[in-house]
């Protein structure tokens, strides 16, 4: 792999204290490009824009997908970036789908790794706080034709990012709009599945929601997510998440989740289809405890409120509850606080 190194540092430039999600990034990036069948050597260079011709297959066409990670510092000067080959793993799947090259999977770990550790300086101290990852990859060929990118690029940034304050999220459920159906892309990061939640985004923002839950496209009667998160109730004292399917994006955050309440048993945990009724039954006879999201930037987000129909339920968010209690057995393995029995670090 080449490495070019940046001539001076920006991170003084970098309020610390004062981190917005995903708008500043460190000295370096990723950058490897497919072409005439195959990857081209990886190599890691300064940050910086590239140049593109106007007619970019994926200005376009949209053959683009994304993922994201977060690296953490564990104390005793160590980083360890989480799961990083889940990532790999599921940014092929988006790749099969969009029809795209697959990533070699070691170059994916390999690369992230030399990366943050050219960029380490880069891994906030604040314990609230981490290095975002954030991999993509996108069709770079040169013509408007209606017909598959040829030429591709991978590409890795890094990004420090603050405590998540997500304040009282309210969400609508969605009822109109669908971010995805059966047979669909739903399933995949790609760029498209979030251009197209926009929209609805906006309009229940307009009614004072802060997102959707999205529903199955069919019916909308089964819950199926929560903006771009995963979606968990706690009835009865039991974590009730939908089951994945080709509709839904299989979190890492989720899997995780899933593995840490199967393996502790602090709730009785069911993952099948959950509908909309179901979840506003509960609300009105008292039995919905919790409910929450679940993604890497925020790794569990406490929902305040559910509108449905234009009436709103109101959910506790305790501080000792389920969500809260989930969120740091996670955080504790991710600062390297407890054991990481998964071995789920990777340690720098
Ligand atoms: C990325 C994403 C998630 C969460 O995945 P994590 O791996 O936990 O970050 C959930 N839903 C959608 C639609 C997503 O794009």
């Amino acid at each position: 792999m080449k490495v070019t190194k940046a001539d001076s540092t920006k991170i003084d430039s970098v309020d610390f204290n004062n981190l917005v999600f995903g708008a500043k990034f460190s000295d370096h990036m990723l950058v490897c490009n497919y072409r005439n069948g195959a990857w081209e050597e990886p190599e890691i260079k300064p940050y910086g824009p590239f140049t593109f011709t106007p007619a970019m297959h994926t200005l376009h066409y949209g053959q683009a997908l994304f993922e994201g990670q977060k690296a953490y510092h564990m104390g005793d000067g160590k980083v360890g970036i989480f799961r990083l080959e889940a990532n790999a793993k599921r940014l092929n799947h988006s790749a099969r789908r969009m029809f795209m090259p697959e990533f070699p999977e070691e170059w994916f770990v390999d690369g992230i790794k030399k990366l943050i550790e050219l960029d380490k300086a880069w891994v906030p101290d604040d314990e609230n706080s981490a290095l975002y990852i954030r991999p993509f990859m996108f069709g770079s060929s040169e013509f408007v034709a209606a017909r598959p990118s040829e030429d591709f690029t991978f590409c890795v940034i890094l990004s420090p990012v603050g405590p998540y304050y997500a304040g009282n999220v309210k969400v609508k459920v969605e009822e109109q709009y669908t971010r995805s159906a059966t047979g669909g892309v739903g399933s995949t990061k790609c760029a498209g599945n979030y251009a197209g939640a926009f929209f609805p985004t906006n309009e229940a923002r307009k009614e004072g929601y802060t997102q959707v839950i999205w529903t199955d496209h069919k019916n909308h009667e089964l819950v199926e997510e929560s903006g771009t998160m995963n979606i968990a109730f706690v009835i009865n004292d039991t974590f009730i998440t939908p089951p994945l399917s080709d509709r839904i994006l299989a979190g890492i955050t989720r899997d995780s989740i899933l593995t840490l309440l199967r393996d502790t048993e602090m709730l009785k945990v069911e993952e099948r289809p959950i509908k909309v009724e179901e979840v506003v039954e509960a609300a009105r006879k008292g039995t919905l405890q919790e409910a929450f999201g679940m993604g890497t930037a925020a790794v569990v987000s406490q929902i305040s409120t559910i509108g449905f129909r234009g009436e709103d339920f109101e959910i506790a968010t305790p501080a000792d509850g389920y969500a809260l209690k989930i969120k740091k057995a996670l955080t504790d393995i991710r600062q390297g606080k407890v054991a990481d029995p998964y071995g789920w670090m990777e340690i720098l």
